[in-house]
């Protein structure tokens, strides 16, 4: 089947239904109540709204069409939103019909959550980080994997059209050396070390050069002003240097600055790309639905366990050297 043009490459190149799937089968008919995953929702921050929207108008003929909304969870006494009940945790546990929770509270409470879901039997889409630490994440994979349970990281930054671009830019150069430098509003509390609470940036570079390794670290603060400075100093394989520095403070512009070295050119802006035609957090329901209805290969789900994983190590590295 192919899908229809104007879909983000990342679609086109994930969504692989097995050939037995034809566009006619694709229809209500075909999703049928008992091939359905019932859906919780845990925080109603920007991206738990995210999700319930998404949830509720899934990508057309996509197995994002597999899951359903069912309630919410929330600390705050809320009432419906976008039309979706809150219930309680203990309901969303030992409730049958959900088997699926999305965890978009802040980064400290993840690791308890996923915990919590796993060990109820459901299947579990978080927001990244998965956890503030590297041994919490290979002891949720394993619990995952012992339960026979799909723990999928969301990684919209990853998914960008210009990631996406500046990616096909990097292909088949050599690294010099290079700097990623992001700044932004500081952080609201709750979403831990900046070498956590910016995953996302260490995975592009994780993405773009592989596997690193950490030499120096250092941490600027100035909690008065909400102000602080992360500076990385990481290694490729091939012994190139790379620095990343993460910036937080009030004022400053959400921005990723770029200067990549390669033998050839230097890179010192993200390629401007159109935006795709579907969402980022959408784009990561089908993938993530995908994985639930077994149409991701063992190999993809490996690499990015595998990824994942390494940029969580890295990020605890970086914690220590900065807390020395
Ligand atoms: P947010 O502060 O807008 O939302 C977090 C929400 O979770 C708040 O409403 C908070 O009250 C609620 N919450 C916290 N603990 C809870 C608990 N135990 N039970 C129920 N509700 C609880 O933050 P956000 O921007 O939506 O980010 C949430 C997560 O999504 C973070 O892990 C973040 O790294 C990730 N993320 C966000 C974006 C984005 O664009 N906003 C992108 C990628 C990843």
């Amino acid at each position: 089947m192919s899908l229809s043009t104007g879909f983000p490459s990342y679609v086109e190149q994930n969504f692989k239904p097995s050939s037995s799937l034809t566009e006619s089968m694709i229809s209500e008919d075909f999703i049928r109540a008992d091939s359905m995953f019932g859906a919780v929702v845990v925080g109603i921050g920007t991206a738990g709204g995210v999700r319930i929207r998404d949830l509720l108008a899934p990508l057309p003929g996509s197995p994002a069409e597999r899951i359903t909304v069912k309630g919410f969870i929330s600390r705050r006494s809320l009432d419906l939103q976008q039309g979706v009940a809150k219930i309680s945790l203990e309901e969303a546990v030992s409730r049958e019909d959900i088997q699926v929770a999305f965890i978009c509270t802040e980064n400290a409470s993840h690791e308890d959550s996923i915990r919590t879901f796993l060990q109820a039997g459901k299947h579990v889409c978080v927001e990244y980080p998965m956890t503030m630490n590297y041994k919490a994440a290979v002891e949720l994979y394993s619990l995952a994997q012992e339960k026979g349970l799909i723990l999928h990281e969301e990684h919209i930054e990853l998914l960008t059209e210009e990631y996406n671009q500046l990616k096909r830019e990097v292909k088949g150069k050599t690294l010099m050396e290079g700097t990623l430098h992001f700044t932004g509003g500081p952080l609201k509390p709750g979403f831990g070390f900046l070498a956590f609470s910016g995953i996302a940036r260490l995975t592009w570079l994780v993405d773009l050069f592989g596997e690193l390794s950490v030499t120096a670290a250092t941490m600027e603060e100035d909690s008065g002003n909400s102000y602080s400075k992360l500076t990385a100093k990481l290694l490729t394989s091939d012994n190139r240097h790379l620095t990343w520095i993460e910036e937080r403070g009030p004022g400053l512009p959400r921005a990723k600055n770029i200067s990549f070295q390669f033998d050839s050119c230097t890179l010192t802006q993200i390629p401007p790309a159109p935006r795709g035609t579907v969402g980022l957090f959408m784009q990561d329901l089908i993938h993530f639905s995908a994985k639930l209805i077994g149409e991701v290969s063992p190999e993809e789900n490996q690499r990015e366990k595998i990824r994942i994983l390494h940029c969580l190590e890295v990020a605890g590295k970086i914690q220590s050297l900065c807390q020395k």
